[in-house]
């Protein structure tokens, strides 16, 4: 029985690209020649550190991580980083620098309050969150233990297009919404974060990449799960990792490498997101109110005139196979994310069917 075409426009957990679904259908049940599922071997098994290994690799390769950072494959999913940052990078005296651009970078400012001193340096809440304050108006302290990012706002649709100079105190990103989707030069972060549920994999995981000399800075009151030079000891095998996802985020890996990497990933989002950004400007039906260059690609919010009209947007949307385009409950009306898995095809059904609501309606 085939089921119609369906294409999930969820902010994530989200879209998984079909051919690393297919791969891992085939082999659900006998992994690797071992008889049984991946989700029933150990994580010491030779076969489970092999695939660790490579999907180690694999990112290296893809993201062009330098030599003297290390990758961590975490629990707890980006919000523990909020607390794992402070817990292992604020050190007695020190202040960080928070730049607060929407509801993910509110929510780590506000963890790490509890954590040590943290100062709002620039933020855009004036704004409504709709852009990001300009770089000269920020107000850095020289002394900053970190500056933190959040470098797309998956909530507020709201992107960096660059990655900030901010001077000698290390870069802290969570890049959770928009990892993978670009290129990006690491050597300009201190640390990096990255959810996997939005365009890595399942929940369960998050991905930290952080520079050597940021390593160790508060290890011994820590408990260790939540210190970065525990679980790089350990290679992240401290404890038992979630290696479902683990696996599932490797095989993303190797699907991003036989595409072509980011520089294609990022041109087919330059494409789904430009033609999605078009058809909203160019209707006068529906609005997009974020500052233009700082529009996301991945995660595309977008108004109906009258609020009335949401409900039957979304329930004529879900009948025509356009699913979790509701908005966030912050911020009400639509939302299309569009991570890498999601085809041009879904975000062409998706302009077709607003047109059609339009005409209906408008
Ligand atoms: C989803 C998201 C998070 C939170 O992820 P969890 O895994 O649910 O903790 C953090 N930051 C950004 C930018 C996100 O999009």
């Amino acid at each position: 029985m085939t089921k119609k075409q369906v294409y999930n426009f969820a902010p994530g957990p989200a879209m998984l690209p079909r051919p690393v679904m297919k791969k891992a259908q085939e082999e659900f049940l006998d992994w690797n020649g071992t008889g049984m599922s991946v989700m029933e071997v150990s994580h010491r098994s030779k076969e489970f550190i092999a695939l660790a290994q490579e999907s180690e690799a694999d990112l290296r390769e893809i993201l062009g991580i330098p030599a003297n950072y290390k990758v961590l494959f975490l629990q707890g999913g980006a919000s523990s980083q909020f607390a794992m940052v402070p817990m292992n990078l604020l050190q007695g005296g020190k202040s960080a620098d928070y730049i607060v651009t929407g509801s993910w970078s509110s929510k780590a400012y506000k963890e790490a309050q509890r954590h040590g001193k943290v100062r709002v340096a620039a933020t855009s809440k004036e704004q409504n969150y709709m852009t990001i304050p300009d770089r000269g108006a920020w107000q850095l302290d020289k002394d900053a233990a970190y500056v933190y990012i959040c470098s797309n706002e998956t909530i507020g649709g709201v992107e960096f297009q660059e990655v900030p100079d901010v001077g000698p105190a290390p870069l802290v990103a969570d890049l959770t919404s928009h990892a993978l989707s670009r290129p990006v030069d690491v050597s300009k972060f201190g640390l990096i974060i990255a959810g996997s549920q939005k365009n890595i994999g399942p929940a369960g995981l998050a991905i930290v990449i952080i520079r050597d000399d940021l390593i160790g800075k508060e290890s011994e009151r820590l408990p260790s799960l939540l210190d970065y030079a525990h679980m790089v000891a350990n290679e992240s095998m401290s404890n038992t990792p979630p290696t479902f996802s683990w696996y599932i985020a490797a095989l993303v890996f190797k699907w991003i490498k036989a595409e072509g990497g980011l520089k294609v990933m990022e041109q087919r989002a330059i494409q789904r997101s430009g033609k999605l950004y078009a058809a909203i400007d160019a209707s006068g039906f529906y609005k997009n109110p974020v500052d233009k260059p700082y529009r996301s690609r991945m995660n595309v919010p977008f108004t109906l005139p009258d609020e009335k009209l949401d409900a039957k947007f979304l329930s004529e949307a879900k009948a025509a196979g356009l699913e979790a385009l509701k908005g966030h409950r912050s911020v009400g009306g639509m939302r299309a994310s569009i991570y890498n898995a999601m085809p041009m095809e879904g975000v062409d059904a998706l302009i077709d069917f607003m047109r059609d609501f339009e005409k209906r309606h408008g």
